[in-house]
């Protein structure tokens, strides 16, 4: 299921954690939607077998900083230079935009769905990420989705956080849960190197990340989740009702996306590239016929290491056929070396697929990685 990927890189304000490609000021904000626009013309002989667009996802930086007629500009290019069968478009927002008005405005698009980062109810919280947003407007902006139609809702939230205690994590989890969203993104606090949340833990100006505690709110996070219905079908992603996200799902199964907007990534089954993650530049370059992007031809090795990466991090696990496809002797090292971890419970073997056990789970990345195949 092939999908195209946006990336829309303006935010009203940088959030301390974040490590995304964005910029705080709009100046550009024209030049760069007619860019988006030219670039999906310019890529739309991208997919070789001429795939059918099943999902479109707009991320970010903010989408919703773009009116409806700029979201609907892009949606008409898509539509005008790919094979299209829209099943989803998903469009990121945050809780400040979430009005009414912008919600009703919101109507008049394709979105069918939207992933909002409410990340917490706490102001404490909040505040220590420097998100623009405050707990009422979290709140607001899910009953506001819900109430203008937007039911296939998704909420992102963040735990691990050194303002975050287990009780508030387990409010935030209670809340959420009682709010009807039937999809949840949950991601640990991590410390990346360029961030100001680095540097700010540097100069003692903040508290440092405690993976401990990341690791315990993991845990309380599954516990409750899963009381409450939700099927964890990736380690961060919670559905109930089967309400999986569609683009994110294909791409966890090695399906092919064109990524477009400055720093956006493609896979096209072979090939991984990549735009410059610059927007002047990106602009520039788009108004002058090139494309600002780099590129690598995936060795066997790669892609199997892939399969085997993404297919165990979620609940549906990695297909032995589909490994064999890709190398039968790599396929043969793998099963080798997994032995041990179905052996100390860690992964299960079920209809030829392998697939991580709860306990397995909490080490998915390491587990991961221990199977890659080495070049
Ligand atoms: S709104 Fe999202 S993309 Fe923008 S700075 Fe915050 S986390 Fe990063």
């Amino acid at each position: 299921m092939a999908g195209i990927y946006i990336h829309i890189p303006f935010c009203k304000q940088a959030c301390h954690y974040c490590n995304f490609h964005f910029a705080t000021s709009l100046h550009h904000k024209d030049r760069l939607l007619l860019a988006i626009q030219k670039e999906l013309e310019m890529q739309s002989d991208y997919f070789e077998d001429n795939s059918i667009i099943k999902t479109v996802y707009f991320g970010g930086g903010t989408p919703s900083l773009l009116t409806a007629d700029e979201i609907n500009r892009i949606i008409d290019t898509i539509y005008r230079n790919f094979r299209t069968e829209l099943l989803e478009v998903t469009f990121e927002a945050n809780p400040d935009d979430l009005t009414k008005e912008y919600l009703i405005s919101l109507q008049d698009t394709a979105i069918n769905r939207l992933s909002i980062g409410v990340q917490s109810f706490f102001d404490v919280d909040l505040k220590w990420m420097n998100r623009a947003h405050n707990h009422i407007q979290a709140f607001q902006c899910i009953e506001n989705a819900l109430h203008f139609g937007f039911k296939d809702l998704s909420v992102d939230l963040i735990y691990g956080s050194p303002t975050t205690t287990n009780e508030m994590w387990y409010q935030n989890l209670r809340k959420l849960i009682e709010s009807g969203v039937e999809h949840i993104s949950a991601y640990c606090l991590t410390v990346e190197e360029k961030t100001p949340l680095n540097k700010l833990i540097k100069s003692g100006k903040s508290k440092p990340v405690d993976s401990t505690l990341g690791a315990t709110q993991f845990e309380i996070m599954i516990e409750e989740l899963s009381f409450a219905g939700f099927e964890q079908y990736e380690i961060s992603n919670f559905a109930k009702n089967k309400k999986y996200a569609l683009h994110n799902t294909s791409y966890w199964q090695g399906a092919q996306y064109l990524g477009v907007g400055p720093s956006a990534h493609s896979f096209n089954g072979r090939q991984r590239s990549w735009n410059i993650s610059n927007n002047q530049i990106y602009i520039q370059s788009i108004e002058e016929d090139e494309l600002p992007r780099q590129s690598e031809t995936l060795s066997v090795a790669d892609i199997f290491n892939e399969l085997v990466m993404t297919g165990l991090r979620t609940m549906w696990g990695v297909n032995s056929e589909k490994l064999k496809e890709v190398s039968k002797l790599y396929f043969d090292e793998f099963d080798r070396n997994k032995s041990s971890l179905i052996e100390n419970g860690m992964m299960r073997f079920t209809d030829n697929n392998y697939i991580l056990t709860s306990k397995g789970k909490l080490f998915a990345d390491k587990i991961a990685s221990d199977l890659f195949i080495l070049e």
